[in-house]
């Protein structure tokens, strides 16, 4: 860190605050000031209840166990998405996006021969449900924990009730002495070359710092109100820009398996998580398509659920980034930084890769040159764009056609060049796997992932070649093994953490 930064202000305290204050509290000279600011009247999003595996990483950097962590925050395991209803393909209606481990590998071989000879119009089941052993343990309700130590991870994520994971976040930073001042910024004052030089509280408190980190949501005090930073949206492609949840109790008090499902409704995707005490559910949806009412109702409905006392929360969402999350003295960490819909719960993620890499970048250089921070930006940029065109590939391939939406996302949002160059390599008669390692550079979401979402939607052509010989059952059987083989079931292994 800049060996001139001695005080560090960061402004919210919602998860990308929170996370952020632990990692910089944890990682950097203990000379080094951290207070944070948050709002009492304001509150935070109160949403974001699914994780990437990278979660795992964060707690194993702070050295603070699952069996901390985990009941604190009522969560569950995630070992993937379950997506339901995007493809109307006969055969391949749902499909599972896995987190990998190297389990995967044998099966995982013969679902990319299955699906490249089943594009090139042969007869061969490529359903990717079948080669990958979390859709196993998906299936099967069993957790992604081992029985006995191997010599490799396997990647798994979390589901988790977003207040209490911040709750719990806020404690851990309060235990590494971090000041904590709750109160409502009126005013962010800045200097002649833009850079933040103090904010001040209702209160008439003014607050000076060296470092600002603007965590304050979609709000932006500091980077849209206060900077008025350029800002790339990504309305032309993803046209979601609401959402309603709903939390129900869970069936019978059960822990439930391990996967998010993810079902295409009318006008976008409702999400179905499941947390140790209660189900997190919610509609992501266009605007330009259904109101906030018709949404709620077709939630209900989709829930069964009759019970009108049971409150929903609705939310607008500002789907983009800044073309700058860190500029000379003000980084910007969370929904203030820019926002993709939920779709494959990355937010998380993209909170903890920019606070990585900004302590990283701080600890190689004494004063990040403009340059340095540049790469920086254009780093976090590339990132997001390619969570983009993953995301925007869900729509794009769809193949709906009951209502408007479902077309209007296939035909006629902005089809980025970059996921164009994939999808056409795909329906070529192209070698994917070189098209998909020339743009690694631009992509987030690698090979795997490529191929369950393209596969799993069904999108192939029509088979004229004889039937090739099939190996799925040999995958399944083997999946099954190394589940039963290796990993604790579900129940059991929550059972143990929440001493149940
Ligand atoms: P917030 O939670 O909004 O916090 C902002 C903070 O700033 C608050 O503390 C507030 O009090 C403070 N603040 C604002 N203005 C002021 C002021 N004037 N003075 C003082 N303080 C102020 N992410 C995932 O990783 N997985 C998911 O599954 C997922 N699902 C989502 C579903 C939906 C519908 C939405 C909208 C988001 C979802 N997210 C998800 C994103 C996730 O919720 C956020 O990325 C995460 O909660 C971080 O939010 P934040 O801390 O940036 O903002």
């Amino acid at each position: 860190m800049d060996s001139n930064v001695t005080k560090i202000i960061i402004v919210g305290g919602g998860s990308a605050g929170w996370m952020a204050a632990n990692s910089i509290l944890s990682q950097l000279n203990k000379n080094i000031k951290v207070t944070l600011v948050e709002s009492e009247t304001i509150g935070t999003i109160g949403v974001g209840e699914g994780s990437t595996p990278y979660l795992k990483e964060y707690f194993k950097a702070l050295n603070i166990p699952e069996s901390e962590w985990m009941p604190a925050c009522n969560a569950t395991y995630k070992v993937g998405i379950d997506f339901v209803n995007w493809s109307t393909v006969k055969g391949y209606e749902s499909y599972f996006h896995p987190f990998f481990s190297q389990f995967d590998l044998k099966p995982a071989k013969l679902f990319f021969d299955n699906t490249n000879k089943r594009r090139m119009q042969h007869s061969i089941n490529a359903h990717p449900n079948h080669y990958f052993v979390a859709a196993h343990l998906a299936a099967l309700n069993y957790s992604p924990i081992v029985k006995e130590k191997i010599p490799f991870d396997v990647d798994y994520g979390y589901h988790f009730d977003s207040v209490k994971l911040g709750l719990f976040l806020k404690r851990k930073a309060k235990e590494r002495n971090i000041n904590h001042i709750v109160a409502n910024i009126e005013k962010v004052s800045t200097k002649d070359d833009g850079d933040i030089s103090s904010i001040s509280t209702q209160c008439g408190k003014k607050l000076t710092g060296d470092l600002f980190i603007d965590c304050s949501g979609f709000a932006g005090l500091l980077v849209n109100k206060a900077q008025n930073r350029c800002f790339t949206s990504y309305a032309d492609s993803l046209i979601n820009d609401s959402a309603v949840a709903i939390q129900t109790p869970l069936d019978n008090n059960e822990f439930a398996s391990p996967l998010t499902i993810s079902k295409a409704l009318e006008c976008g995707w409702s999400w179905k998580i499941p947390l140790a005490n209660r189900w997190g559910n919610g509609y992501v949806y266009s605007s330009q398509f259904t109101t906030a009412e018709d949404a709620e109702i077709e939630l209900r409905k989709e829930l069964g659920l009759t019970d009108k006392t049971i409150k929903a929360k609705h939310l607008k969402m500002r789907v983009g980034r800044l073309d700058e999350h860190w500029r000379g003295n003000c980084l910007a960490v969370g929904l203030s930084q820019g926002f993709i819909e939920p779709l494959e719960a990355t937010a998380l993620m993209l909170i903890q890769l920019t606070i990585d890499r900004f302590i990283q970048v701080n600890n190689q250089h004494t004063i990040p040159s403009k340059g340095t921070i540049d790469t920086f930006n254009t780093e976090i940029n590339t990132t997001f764009d390619g969570i983009r065109d993953y995301i925007l590939a869900h729509y794009k391939l769809n193949s709906r056609t009951d209502t408007a939406y479902w077309r209007h996302c296939r035909d006629h949002v902005n089809e980025t060049k970059s996921l164009a160059k994939i999808l056409d390599a795909w329906d070529s008669e192209l070698n994917f796997d070189d098209t998909l390692a020339k743009n690694k550079s631009q992509l987030v979401y690698l090979k795997p992932s490529w191929y369950c979402i393209l596969a799993g939607m069904g999108r192939f052509p029509k088979a004229t070649k004889a039937d090739c010989e099939s190996n799925q059952k040999s995958a399944n059987e083997y999946c099954k093994a190394i589940v039963e083989s290796y990993f604790i079931k579900n129940h059991e292994q929550l059972n143990t953490l929440y001493n149940r």
